[in-house]
């Protein structure tokens, strides 16, 4: 199933080329109040809010799928988990670059020196909502890559059990700024996580360690690979992360991003694709 979050919170199935409006499969969620959850509601009740979809799927009103703004399909994450340079080509070009790697020895070491970092969650956007650009100075780059979303709370997680904690895939942006900083400053900014365009549930991505993904501005395509090139995986990610913290219903993980970043301007427009997942266009604001 492909779950979409769009236009005014709107609760959605995409479909080849229509967006169902499955909104009232929200009233499957329990009633909070303060302190709210530290984590997603949506993605905790997930099957229940499935079972209703597919009771009010016969009634629901359809949308073409190009009319609709696309928001990010987990509203609230407890946190958002990213990768640095966790596929070998990349980890090279970092280092060969000086605008990339900024003379900060932090920036080229592995990830199993460097760990994983934290993104703030005020950064998460949709695909519909666009990415706008903050220190105009600053070289800021596109990085495409595999996002999962946890499924349920997960703590000391083995890398054999890891899939079972995973509610569902989704194309991530983790846009950069380059520069000197710790990463968690400098892809922080508002607007600087994209993830959509839906969630697709893990039943319909077969592996998502042998999946195809690539990104194109205007046009031009600048990055290719395929996630079996990932140093640590999905199933690592997840046994790494969950040894230092417990992870939540709607915890994002980005797995980080293959060879060939580069700059992106105001007025571009990205087109990111990861197989079995979809298409997302995201225009770039100044
Ligand atoms: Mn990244």
């Amino acid at each position: 199933m492909r779950l979409c979050r769009f236009n005014d919170n709107r609760l959605g199935v995409a479909e080849s080329g229509s967006v169902l409006d499955v909104t009232a499969a929200l009233d499957a969620l329990p009633a909070c109040r303060y302190p709210l959850p530290g984590w997603d509601l949506l993605i905790e009740h997930l099957d229940d809010v499935r079972a209703r979809i597919e009771a009010i799927r016969p009634t629901a009103s359809s949308l073409p799928l190009d009319r609709v703004t696309l928001r990010s399909p987990v509203a609230n994450p407890g946190k958002i988990v990213a990768a640095p340079v966790n596929y070998q080509k990349h980890l090279d070009e970092v280092r060969a670059d000086s605008q990339i790697h900024a003379h900060n020895p932090a920036h080229t070491i592995t990830i199993q020196q460097a760990g994983v970092f934290l993104k703030a969650n005020s950064s998460l956007v949709g695909a519909g909502d666009g990415v706008t650009l903050r220190k105009r100075d600053r070289r800021t780059d596109h990085e495409v890559e595999l996002a999962f979303v946890i499924g349920r709370k997960a703590s000391h997680v083995s890398s054999a059990d890891a899939l079972g904690y995973v509610a569902g895939y989704a194309i991530g942006l983790d846009i950069s700024i380059r520069g000197s900083e710790d990463r968690s400053l400098r892809k922080s900014a508002d607007s600087y996580t994209v993830l959509g365009p839906w969630l697709v549930t893990t039943a319909d991505v077969p592996d998502p360690g042998n999946l195809d993904l690539e990104i194109a501005v205007n046009g031009q395509q600048r990055q290719k690979s395929n996630t079996k090139y990932l140093i640590l995986g999905v199933p690592q990610l997840v046994e790494l992360a969950s040894s230092f913290y417990t992870l939540y219903p709607g915890d994002i993980i980005l797995t980080g991003t293959p060879e060939g970043v580069s700059p992106i301007e105001p007025g571009d427009s990205i087109t990111a694709t990861i197989e079995h997942i979809g298409t997302m266009q995201v225009q770039v604001h100044g």
